[in-house]
């Protein structure tokens, strides 16, 4: 038997859910899962009910919703196994970025403990997700990463992280892969209208204009100085 407590693959959506909220310094409500999830109230009422029953989650008085240490582990446990194989389709098969979180969505619950070390040694670097979100374990690196909203115009930046509420979207991560607005590109932000809620980038020469709801889930890095002393690297 497997020595790692699983639960059904429902319970580990809400808990990667419940995981990635946290972490985020946000309150976890029903609400906010029914939205995450994509399902009804009534629906997310019935999960959680079984969840508090099983020992997978807490619930305060205040209604918020807290993981159990057997619930952080679960947790942990399947959001590694999404990333892994997200990695997986997008470093070794070769998956088109926009559609690799969709795809590990299916098989996540289905990978052995063994599989998932397995490809854990086989990626390189297995630090961060292909969207640029961090493993569990490595929440630290990704903290000093300049949301870019708050970047300064006609600066440029290395997009580092599409965060996860928006990797729920296929169309938009289409849209994005499309306009070149993946991790690792250097992207200049052109202009910022607030009053017209708009953000307008530039990446690979192609000019996007994004609307501020999906810009705030996307986050830059500078770009690391160049060591130019001796003047052998500069272009
Ligand atoms: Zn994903």
């Amino acid at each position: 038997m497997d020595k790692e407590e699983r639960p059904t693959p429902t319970v580990e959506d809400y808990l990667g859910v419940i995981y990635t909220l946290t972490r985020d310094g946000e309150a976890v409500i029903g609400r906010k899962l029914a939205d995450w999830l994509e399902v009804s109230a009534p629906t997310v009422t019935a999960t959680l009910q079984r969840m508090v029953r099983d020992g997978w989650v807490t619930m305060a008085h205040d209604k918020t919703i807290h993981l159990t240490e057997m619930g952080k582990r679960a947790a942990a446990s399947v959001i590694r196994r999404h990333m892994l194989t997200e990695l997986l389709l997008a470093r070794v098969l070769g998956v088109p970025w926009s559609k690799v979180h969709a795809e590990a969505d299916r098989l996540e619950h289905s990978l052995s403990a063994e599989t998932t070390d397995a490809v854990e040694n086989l990626v390189e670097d297995p630090r961060f997700c292909p969207h640029g979100n961090p493993l569990p374990g490595h929440e630290d690196l990704t903290q000093n990463l300049i949301p870019l909203l708050e970047a300064e115009v006609s600066q440029t930046y290395i997009l580092a992280r599409v965060h996860e509420e928006i990797e729920q979207n296929p169309d938009l991560l289409h849209f994005l892969e499309a306009r070149h607005l993946m991790p690792g590109t250097p992207i200049t932000v052109t202009a910022i209208l607030p009053f017209n809620e708009t953000i307008t980038v530039q990446a690979e020469g192609v000019e996007t204009v994004l609307g501020l709801n999906i810009a705030r889930h996307l986050f830059v890095d500078r770009v690391p100085a160049k060591p130019c002393a001796c003047g052998a690297t500069s272009k």
